[in-house]
């Protein structure tokens, strides 16, 4: 490997860490130690709305009690970072976010939206019941020249600033460790909002800001980010930038093969501690979540778990928890 491993695990503290969350995290860490690389925590507090009290406390908190140590991050949830990186809280990067919103503006790949939630609603009523597609209708691109943009945004203008998705853009493609290509139209794709009007990024801008910044090599994450990744590789080559490695994990399952949540009992990794259950044996529990060894191996220790952890054994279907 060229350089040096730097993979992140990027909460967002907007509630009790579950099982699939610190899975994520557990993955990243093993990946991590097993290369001799860097395993780096980046708290994601850009939505101020869904920002819940006592989130962050209790996911540090769990990383502490299964012995998942970060080289860099937070060093509490009192906004302390360690690491030549930081700030590793997104709510203390928002210069950097800025400036990176105005560069693709003065490219043309960007631009300020004024529309209200009046109109966009209307908007997607209409496409809702005529049956065409959902999506922002780049009114404010063609209705006003880049000036006159600029003119309103400077006379302090109520305005979002939207991802322009280029056009005649033939198949993007995600080069997925454990998926292999998979291909998306980008004609399914929408001027999304990067900037919000209240200075914060959105996820998407925020997220590969960051891992270009933080030199991430290997992003591994949920398989629910997979829809995302489109637009992050459109971001990353409006920047020239070089896009990470992407590897999206399999699901979290319940036994009845729906989608792991409150219903299928614990899903609060606290849970389990408040349960008594030993961190080892979560560790070796959550590593087969998705993970296997030669598939008839179950217990490991934590150094046979770092010894042996490769992505090449993190399978694509869904993983029961039960
Ligand atoms: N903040 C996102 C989350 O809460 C991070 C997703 C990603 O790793 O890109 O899962
Ligand atoms: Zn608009």
């Amino acid at each position: 490997m060229a350089s040096a491993v730097r993979v992140r695990f990027a909460p967002s503290p907007t509630g009790e860490p579950h099982v699939g969350n610190i899975r994520t995290a557990l993955f990243n860490w093993l990946f991590a130690r097993h290369h001799g690389g860097s395993f780096i925590v980046r708290v994601e507090d850009t939505d101020q709305q869904r920002k819940v009290q006592g989130a962050l406390d209790s996911i540090l908190l769990t990383l502490r009690w299964m012995g998942l140590d970060w080289d860099e991050g937070p060093i509490d949830s009192n906004n302390g970072s360690q690491g030549s990186y930081g700030p590793y809280f997104q709510s203390q990067r928002l210069a950097m976010y800025l400036e990176a919103t105005n560069k693709l503006v003065a490219q043309g790949d960007a631009y300020a939206c004024f529309c209200t939630p009046e109109r966009l609603n209307g908007l997607r009523k209409t496409q809702t019941d005529t049956q065409t597609q959902i999506g922002y209708d780049r009114h404010c691109l063609t209705a006003f020249t880049s000036d006159e943009r600029q003119r309103l945004v400077s006379s302090g203008a109520d305005h979002v600033v939207r991802f322009k998705i280029p056009e005649g853009q033939s198949e993007v493609v995600i080069h997925d460790v454990i998926r292999g290509d998979v291909e998306w139209d980008p004609s399914l794709l929408d001027d999304f909002v990067m900037m919000k009007s209240d200075g914060f990024p959105t996820y998407h801008l925020a997220n590969i800001v960051d891992d270009h910044a933080m030199e991430i090599t290997h992003v591994m994450r949920a398989e629910e980010w997979l829809p995302s990744t489109p637009r992050h590789l459109l971001l990353y080559k409006a920047f020239g930038w070089e896009p990470p490695i992407y590897a999206h994990m399999p699901m979290i399952l319940g036994n009845d093969r729906a989608k792991l949540s409150k219903r299928h009992g614990a899903t609060s990794t606290l849970d389990y501690k408040a349960g008594g259950y030993l961190p080892e044996a979560l560790l070796n529990f959550m590593a087969l979540l998705g993970w296997s060894f030669d598939g008839h191996m179950e217990i490991f220790s934590r150094g046979d778990l770092i010894k042996h952890f490769t992505l090449e054994h993190v399978g694509k279907s869904g993983a029961i928890f039960d």
